[in-house]
């Protein structure tokens, strides 16, 4: 994923901002890492340059 879309992705269960962590990365786009909700904790995983914003609720 790009690191420009951080300004238009949001929690989607709680539409608060997320903060990014990278584990490995491109001259512009996230590989590996993991985007965290400010808000409520919920974390989800960035693979292979896709961000994943299932909630684990739906993903259970
Ligand atoms: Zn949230």
């Amino acid at each position: 994923m790009k690191k420009s879309i951080m300004d238009i992705l949001v929690c989607p269960k709680c539409k608060n901002d997320l903060i990014l962590n990278v584990r490995k990365e491109d001259k512009e786009e996230i590989i590996e890492g993991e985007l965290k909700c400010n808000n409520c904790s919920e974390i989800y995983p960035i693979n292979d340059g896709i961000p994943n914003l299932l909630t684990s609720d739906l993903q259970g």
